[in-house]
């Protein structure tokens, strides 16, 4: 098996490892860090959740190292670009833990917040820096950010920054760095545009693909409820009845949708919050806080603010609302079952959602099980979904198999695969 040290990683880094208790590399982080300690360019397609922070913070973390510069004012060495803060203060934090015996200097920035705080750390010098593209463009055009000194360049979630409008601003940023550097991006999926952007900003690059595009993660146990729209409330309350479910991500289509179902759970006295676009940086920063530190049980989200939230022990995720696009669900889902845990990810789905869910089908080439065991099974929907019995032959409402609780669903039937950390997740490009 292969080790950190067969990677050929330095004794500090190897030591803070340890003390993170990160004993087997990940395969994008077995793949990646040789290559990387090399100097080569690289196109990761990986989601969150696969370890591709560390694959690319210890390599670039090595490389420094090995040419050691005084941190100087405005002049960071390496710039890792990221779309949202929570993604930036996450990367942040691995910098941080990764690098903690090394002494470098990193700095996060972001927008929505004051920028003195952020000014006066760049001023004070910093070797690494990790921003967002927005906030990063206002303060270079101040002059408070000068990247002509980097050397390592990190793209992540490059599909999400396109989605989130920042192309333009990358590609000012970009322009802005030296060509004498070395360049790695990572997305989770591979339009046109961001493989166009790749082609742009990579030289003789390796490429490494961990999780399939479209192929939800084995171990995760999957169900749908089939429920009229008007119960999907109660029946989300009485789901989180049981205490098994420990800590929940809730998604909604909308930010409007997001509020009203935490403001349910609240009324019913479930600790819960609500995280999305409308709440100003801070507020959202504090929502995940609380559901990190298990004051909020509950964390109701939309797609765009839970992208890449990396929150340990997620029991379930729970899709009030499916999405409209099947990549969307795999993303979801995703944020359950991190570093090597399992986890469960139950979707309602009402009359007007059974053409998403079977996209969703068609998509991960999986058939859902469907759980009839509540006490809000709506057999229309079934009906029309052409599954009023589900796959796994599970019974219709009201005959519980003995020994199944709710909220702890039986293992998918067509799971296929071990359920080991990152198992079965290499992929050769
Ligand atoms: P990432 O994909 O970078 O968001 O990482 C996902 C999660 O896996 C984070 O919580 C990391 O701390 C954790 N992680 C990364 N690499 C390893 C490893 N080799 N062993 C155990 N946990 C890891």
């Amino acid at each position: 098996m292969t080790t950190f040290s067969d990677l050929g990683l330095i004794e500090p880094l190897l030591r803070a490892l340890t003390a993170e208790g990160y004993t087997v590399p990940t395969p994008i982080q077995t793949r990646a860090i040789p290559l990387l300690l090399q100097g080569r360019d690289m196109l990761g397609i990986a989601q969150t959740g696969t370890g591709k922070t560390a694959a690319f913070a210890l390599p670039i973390l090595q490389r420094l190292d090995a040419n050691r510069i005084k941190a100087k004012a405005r002049c960071p060495r390496a710039l890792i670009l990221t779309p949202t803060r929570e993604l930036a203060v996450q990367i942040g934090d691995g910098f941080k833990t990764y690098g903690r015996h090394l002494g470098f200097k990193h700095t996060v920035v972001f927008g929505g917040v004051g920028q003195g705080q952020q000014v006066s750390a760049m001023n004070a010098g910093v070797d690494i820096l990790v921003a967002t593209p927005g906030r990063l463009l206002d303060l270079m055009n101040q002059r408070h950010i000068d990247l002509s000194q980097v050397e390592f360049l990190v793209l992540d979630e490059a599909d999400r920054m396109l989605d989130m409008g920042f192309i333009r601003d990358v590609k000012v940023i970009v322009a802005k760095i030296g060509a004498n550097r070395q360049t790695l991006l990572f997305s989770a999926t591979m339009p046109e545009a961001v493989m166009s952007l790749a082609k742009g900003i990579l030289r003789d690059y390796e490429r490494i693909e961990v999780t399939p595009q479209s192929t939800t993660v084995e171990r995760i146990d999957q169900k749908v409820m089939f429920v009229a729209r008007e119960d999907k409330r109660k029946l989300l309350q009485h789901l989180l009845s049981d205490k098994s479910i420990t800590r929940v991500l809730v998604f909604t289509r909308t930010k409007h949708a997001a509020n009203r179902v935490s403001e349910h759970l609240i009324k019913a006295g479930i600790a819960a919050d609500a995280i999305h676009g409308n709440k100003s940086q801070n507020a959202r920063q504090r929502s995940l806080e609380a559901f990190k530190s298990g004051k909020a049980r509950v964390l109701v989200a939309t797609d765009i603010a839970a992208r890449g939230i990396d929150v340990d022990g997620i029991s379930h995720v729970i899709n009030f609302e499916l999405p409209a696009d099947p990549e969307s669900y795999v993303h979801r889902i995703g944020r359950t079952a991190r570093a090597g845990t399992s986890g469960c990810a139950i979707s309602f789905c009402d009359a007007d959602e059974v053409a998403d869910l079977k996209a969703i089908e068609r998509t991960t080439r999986q058939t859902i099980t469907v759980d009839t065991s509540h006490a809000f099974h709506a057999g229309h929907v079934a009906t029309r979904s052409d599954r009023s019995r589900s796959p796994g032959g599970q019974p219709p409402q009201g005959q519980k198999p003995s020994g199944e609780k709710q909220g702890q669903p039986r293992r998918n039937r067509n799971r296929r695969g071990p359920s080991k950390p990152w198992d079965n997740r290499s992929q050769a490009a």
